[in-house]
C-alpha cells in the first residue's frame, strides 16, 4: 500500500521535475542570445559616444593642459588638482581631457564617466560635449548613482 503510493508519488514527480527543466532550459536558451545581443549594442552605443567625445575634448598630458590654463587664466595654481572621479593626484605626464568649464580630468576616468551616460561634467554639471543641449537627462540601468561632491 504504502510502496504503490510512493511509487505513484514518483510517477508524477519526476515528469514534472522533468518538464520544469526543459522549461527553464528553454527559458535561458531564448533570453541569453538576446542578453547579449542588449550587451553588445550598448558597448557599440558607448564605443560611438567616445569617438563623439574624442572629437570634440581633445585627450592631452596634463602638464600641456595645466600650461594652456595658465596662459588662459594667469595665477591659476595646478600644484594641487586631483582628478574628482578616482581621487588621485596627477602627475605631468597623466593622460587628461580638460572640459571648457576649465575642470580637468582623466581621460580614463572621464571616458568611463561619459560612456555611461553622464553628460555633464561631475563637478559644476556644464555639459562634457560643447554646446550640447541641457536636456533632461535619461536614467539607464547601468548608470551609477549619482555622486554629490563638496565643492
Ligand atoms: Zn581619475
Ligand atoms: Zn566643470
Amino acid at each position: 500500500m504504502f510502496q504503490n503510493e510512493s511509487r505513484s508519488a514518483v510517477i508524477v514527480i519526476l515528469p514534472s521535475l522533468f518538464a520544469l527543466v526543459v522549461v527553464v532550459l528553454l527559458v535561458v536558451v531564448c533570453l541569453l542570445p538576446r542578453f547579449s545581443r542588449g550587451d553588445r549594442a550598448i558597448k557599440k552605443h558607448q564605443q560611438k559616444r567616445i569617438e563623439c567625445l574624442n572629437s570634440k575634448v581633445k585627450a592631452e598630458q596634463f602638464v600641456d593642459w595645466a600650461k594652456k590654463e595658465q596662459r588662459s587664466r594667469p595665477g591659476s595654481s595646478f600644484s594641487t588638482v586631483l582628478c574628482v572621479i578616482c581621487l588621485e593626484d596627477f602627475t605631468e605626464s597623466s593622460q587628461i581631457r580638460g572640459l571648457g568649464c576649465h575642470h580637468v580630468f582623466h581621460q580614463e576616468c572621464l571616458d568611463n564617466w561619459f560612456s555611461r551616460w553622464n553628460e555633464y561634467c561631475p563637478l559644476c554639471h556644464r555639459p562634457i560635449i560643447p554646446g550640447a543641449k541641457r536636456t533632461r537627462k535619461s536614467r539607464r540601468w547601468d548608470e551609477p548613482p549619482p555622486v554629490a561632491f563638496m565643492i
